[in-house]
């Protein structure tokens, strides 16, 4: 099983979180990169932006709100901030993650 079902969707890692619905987790990056660090992840075990499916759009749809929040926060805070999601060799884990991050770097990796 992967990183995100096991620890995140199943609940066996406590992570503190920002946002929780029927199909949306959103929590704090348990080995941030940067100071603001926040990762959202579908429930359904969807591989990445190349995978998507029409049945998938609510979830992006729901995904991209709560960003969109997180970017008015952060951009209050920071200035700026930076969103995304790897795709392929990109991935370190083949589940459709998005992150939003800013702040100072505070680790490398
Ligand atoms: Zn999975």
């Amino acid at each position: 099983m992967d990183w995100y079902c096991e620890n995140i969707i199943q609940g066996n890692l406590d992570v503190n979180k920002v946002y929780e619905s029927d199909t949306v987790v959103a929590f704090w990056h348990t080995k941030p990169f940067w100071e603001c660090h926040i990762v959202a992840v579908p429930r359904k075990h969807i591989i990445s932006m190349a995978s998507l499916e029409l049945d998938d759009v609510d979830v992006i749809t729901e995904i991209m709100v709560l960003m969109s929040k997180l970017a008015k926060e952060f951009e209050n805070k920071y200035v700026g901030c930076h969103i995304g999601t790897n795709v392929g060799s990109h991935q370190s884990t083949k589940y459709l993650h998005w992150y939003i991050y800013a702040g100072e770097r505070i680790r490398e990796g």
